[in-house]
């Protein structure tokens, strides 16, 4: 349904803040809220009227909105420690969680407390702390920033949004926009 389609929309400083579909897109354009920044070159008709067919719009006006923070969970903590065992710093080993404060020492699940270890590692410290156990971590465990762009889907991206998405320009390279596959 071509009025499902993802528009990408921008702030009026051009920063994106999220994605909308079509109808919601004309919904804006018609209200004078936000204009097409792209000419898609296409056209959707109504009954009444034809309309430039969105495909990336700009707001007239600044939207703030809340930085939301990251969850934590399994993938979140792997990607926080680069999938490495915070102790021995092996990649190659099936990772797990490590309470740093075991929670037999009131150790709680929170971003500071808890790491990525391989399983030696985390046999190896059982209920001690770092100290007790004679073992260092290599990162002090912290809580990631928040995704400002968390309402992209990476694998939806567009090639015309790329322009407008800050790291997707070092993400992709040339070739595969040359090829369209990100459509
Ligand atoms: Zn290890």
């Amino acid at each position: 349904m071509i009025l499902n389609t993802r528009v990408l929309v921008l702030n009026q400083n051009y920063e994106p803040i999220n994605v909308c579909n079509t109808r919601r897109a004309i919904n804006l354009l018609g209200k004078r809220k936000a204009e097409n920044v792209i000419d898609t070159r296409e056209y959707l008709r109504s009954i009444n009227d034809i309309f430039d067919k969105p495909d990336v719009i700009r707001l007239f006006y600044m939207v703030k909105r809340p930085l939301q923070r990251k969850k934590l969970t399994r993938k979140e903590i792997f990607e926080r420690d680069k999938f490495q065992c915070q102790y021995c710093g092996t990649s190659k080993k099936t990772l797990t969680f490590d309470h740093v404060v075991p929670r037999c020492n009131g150790g709680n699940l929170s971003w500071t407390n808890i790491v990525s270890a391989c399983k030696p590692c985390n046999l190896k410290k059982a209920g001690k702390t770092p100290k007790e156990a004679g073992m260092k971590l290599i990162n002090f465990p912290r809580e990631p920033k928040p995704n400002r762009y968390s309402f992209i889907d990476h694998e939806k991206i567009k090639t015309s949004w790329i322009p407008f998405i800050p790291w997707s320009k070092k993400k992709y390279s040339s070739l595969e926009i040359k090829e369209n596959i990100l459509i």
